[in-house]
């Protein structure tokens, strides 16, 4: 019998293979095959205008799932900072703009918290993900790791704005963490994880 495919609304392979990680008992236990939209064959344009993180994953998945019959996941993710109202929030990927590097959008925000004291700090990154089945249905999940903003760059893994984000609960920031441990605690690795439960319901009642 062939595999169940899930499309998932991305057409970056390394944020894919970090996802199959994730979702990866849930995947084999159920024999299926979670593809981009390059292997789907869906060159979707997608226009995210929504005002939330909820709004644009939706847009996302329902976008594509006009396209296929498959079930559609996809996220939209970003950093909030409270001494930036909330900045750059849905607008993370574009922040400062697409092609600057985040050594400099990072020094950045450094410089913009230079005067912000212990407290002033707090930010959080937030994934949600959106689930659109064949039938219409749409289901959401929302991750969320609290941290604060760093007075400097430190580590090496992970991308964007990780090496600014310290967490007090491992006393480093997520730059310095291994990517199992990330997968674990992230914002991804939640929503993820909340939306994979809801799956396994709707698989296990089929
Ligand atoms: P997207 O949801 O893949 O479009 O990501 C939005 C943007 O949020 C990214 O381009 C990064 O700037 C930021 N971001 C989201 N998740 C992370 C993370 O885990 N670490 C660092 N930056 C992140």
């Amino acid at each position: 019998m062939e595999k169940t495919k899930i499309v998932f609304a991305t057409g970056n392979e390394g944020k894919l293979n970090e996802i199959r990680e994730i979702m990866r008992d849930f995947l084999e236990k159920y024999d299926i095959d979670l593809i981009s939209l390059k292997d789907a064959g869906i060159d979707a344009d997608i226009v995210e205008n929504g005002s939330t993180f909820e709004e644009n994953s939706v847009i996302k998945a329902k976008t594509v799932s006009e396209l296929t019959d498959c079930i559609v996941l996809a996220d939209d993710s970003g950093l909030e900072i409270d001494y930036m109202n909330g900045a750059p929030g849905i607008y993370s990927a574009r922040f400062l703009g697409k092609d600057t590097s985040y050594d400099v959008k990072n020094n950045y925000i450094i410089e913009k918290l230079a005067d912000a004291k212990e407290g002033e700090r707090e930010a959080r990154f937030v994934c949600v993900i959106a689930c659109a089945f064949p039938d219409g249905k749409i289901l959401t999940e929302r991750g969320v790791v609290c941290g604060e903003i760093a007075r400097e760059q430190t580590g090496e893994n992970g991308f964007g704005f990780d090496p600014i984000f310290y967490v007090p609960e491992f006393g480093c920031t997520t730059a310095e963490l291994s990517p199992e441990k990330k997968n674990e605690i992230s914002h991804r690795g939640r929503a993820l994880m909340g939306m994979t439960k809801k799956l396994e319901e709707y698989f296990g009642n089929r």
